[in-house]
């Protein structure tokens, strides 16, 4: 189609210039202390850019978990017991020296899970200090929280397992109201992004927090089947709709919280402001890669403005820099894993194989490491796989539609229901239609705006609950006596 302009070339390299000091091997952090896994195993993590090896992690066995469980427990007695206000100084304590070393964490997202530098600094890190704070301010506001509950009871000890596309954000979004609520926490990060939660307990020590009020387990998806086997009284998940759907499984009368996968909508209708659209096109499919449960991954144009969209986007994606997500001035890196790369290229194939076309960046891919060059799949129709699995990379998929109620029906023709946007300058039309879908959140002309204040979470198969807001509070609470 269109040229590709000169802008992303002439830019200079701009890398990083902070180091960040790793150890050789990182243990198990139980009882206020990293330990040696009784397991014996350890596992290595490399960088997705090169697949330069980084550091040993503790993969951490049944023995090792039912350990971190027994300190949670033991702890969390006095843990609630604490004035509110002092568990409120603790985690506002956590909140300032997470801020004070925000760079540092940016630097190891980057490094560690590919994740560009300038989304770790300026969204993924602001956003979980700003957790932090937030909760740390209902700490001691709880008998506020719920109306007619005078005095809310913890749930005791939460096991928490957290995904790998926003390392620290996520742990935040699980840690800052289980302590808020007088809860203690075991945690397992994903296998491919230990390494900000290892650097967090640094925090949690430099903090002075109790022993036991948080614990951090490292290892694969064992580790987290038997975190949900354990004796753990709360279950918070984030991660993929099968994993969940074996916890939901498990959990028996157990209070769960399941934030899962999507297969988000975007509506376009012609009255739209076209180029205000595609830069938040861009955002909201290629921000981390596509490594976003809430990305827009279905974008529904109508029909008379599809063409000239999909030539602004193919203008505007060429000035998508690819490549060393250290340097500030890429827009996307490396995949997260190699067995993520191969589910993108998967089921992009299927895409084309069904009859979708593609249009893509013109650049070059590093050799070493995990690349896939920002994809759009047009002529998509809604029974491909395209169109109804998550991608889970920087893979879009455009269908077209005329009418409002064709693009609702579309929208909501998903076994997910996580989040959706709709593009149009008409007020009433945004609100009509938006009363229709079916999504736990929807932004109108924007796309991916987060507040702590605001609960986020999924309808279907996008999970169970809701977390942020006085619903993700309440989740970390024993329901009042009907
Ligand atoms: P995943 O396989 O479900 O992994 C998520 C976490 O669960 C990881 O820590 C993983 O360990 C662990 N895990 C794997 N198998 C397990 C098992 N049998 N029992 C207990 N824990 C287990 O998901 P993923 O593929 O890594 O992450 C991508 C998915 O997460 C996408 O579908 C995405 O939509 C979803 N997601 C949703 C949200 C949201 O807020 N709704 C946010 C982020 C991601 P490993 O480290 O070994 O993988
Ligand atoms: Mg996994």
């Amino acid at each position: 189609m269109s040229q590709s302009p000169k802008f992303s070339s002439q830019l200079s390299p701009a890398p990083e210039g902070l180091r960040v000091d790793l150890l050789d091997r990182y243990g198990l952090f139980i009882n206020g202390r990293f330990v040696e896994p009784a397991s014996g195993e350890w596992f290595e993590t490399i960088s997705p850019k090169d697949q330069q090896p980084l550091a040993l992690i503790a993969q951490a066995g049944i023995k090792d978990v039912n350990k971190a469980v027994q300190a949670a427990r033991l702890a969390q007695p006095k843990w609630a017991a604490l004035p509110s206000s002092e568990r409120a100084k603790y985690i506002f304590r956590l909140a300032r020296l997470l801020q004070e070393r925000m760079r540092e964490f940016a630097v190891i997202e980057a490094l560690e899970g590919g994740k560009i530098i300038r989304e770790a600094r300026d969204f993924d890190l602001p956003q979980a200090v700003q957790h932090f704070f937030y909760h740390a301010g209902w700490a001691d506001k709880l008998q506020y929280a719920i109306p007619g509950v005078a005095n809310p009871q913890p749930l005791g000890v939460v096991g928490a397992i957290i995904p790998w596309n926003f390392p620290t954000l996520m742990l935040a979004w699980k840690i800052a109201p289980a302590l808020a609520t007088g809860n203690t926490i075991v945690l397992k990060p994903a296998e491919t992004t230990s390494l900000a939660a290892l650097m967090f307990c640094e925090i949690v020590q430099a903090a002075g927090l109790p022993k036991g009020v948080i614990n951090i387990i490292t290892g694969d998806g064992q580790t987290g089947a038997a975190l949900v086997n354990s004796k753990v009284d709360k279950l918070s998940f984030t991660g993929s709709t099968s994993v969940g759907k074996m916890i939901a499984a498990q959990a028996g009368d157990r209070k769960i919280t399941l934030e899962l996968g999507g297969k988000s909508a975007n509506i376009v209708f012609a009255d739209a402001a076209l180029n205000q659209v595609v830069d938040n096109i861009v955002d909201s499919i290629f921000a981390n890669r596509g490594h976003t449960c809430c990305a827009g991954s279905r974008l529904l144009v109508q029909e008379p403005v599809h063409d000239r969209l999909m030539r602004l986007l193919e203008r505007r994606m060429q000035t998508l820099r690819i490549g060393d997500p250290l340097d500030k001035n890429t827009d996307l890196g490396p995949i997260n894993s190699l067995q993520q790369l191969k589910v993108i290229q998967d089921l992009t194939a299927s895409g084309i194989k069904e009859g979708a076309e593609a249009f893509t960046t013109r650049t070059s891919l590093p050799r070493k490491g995990f690349w896939f060059a920002p994809t759009v799949l047009i002529n998509v129709t809604p029974d491909m796989r395209v169109a109804q699995e998550e991608i889970f990379g920087p893979v879009l998929s455009v269908i077209t539609f005329r009418t409002p109620e064709e693009a609702i029906q579309l929208a909501n023709n998903t076994p997910y229901g996580l989040a959706a946007g709709v593009w149009t300058n008409k007020g009433s039309k945004a609100l009509k239609v938006a009363s229709q879908l079916k999504a736990g959140v929807i932004w109108q002309n924007t796309y991916n705006r987060f507040d702590p204040t605001a609960a986020f979470g999924g309808f279907k198969e996008s999970g169970w609950g809701r977390e942020g807001g006085l619903a993700g509070l309440r989740a970390y609470l024993k329901e009042p006596k009907q």
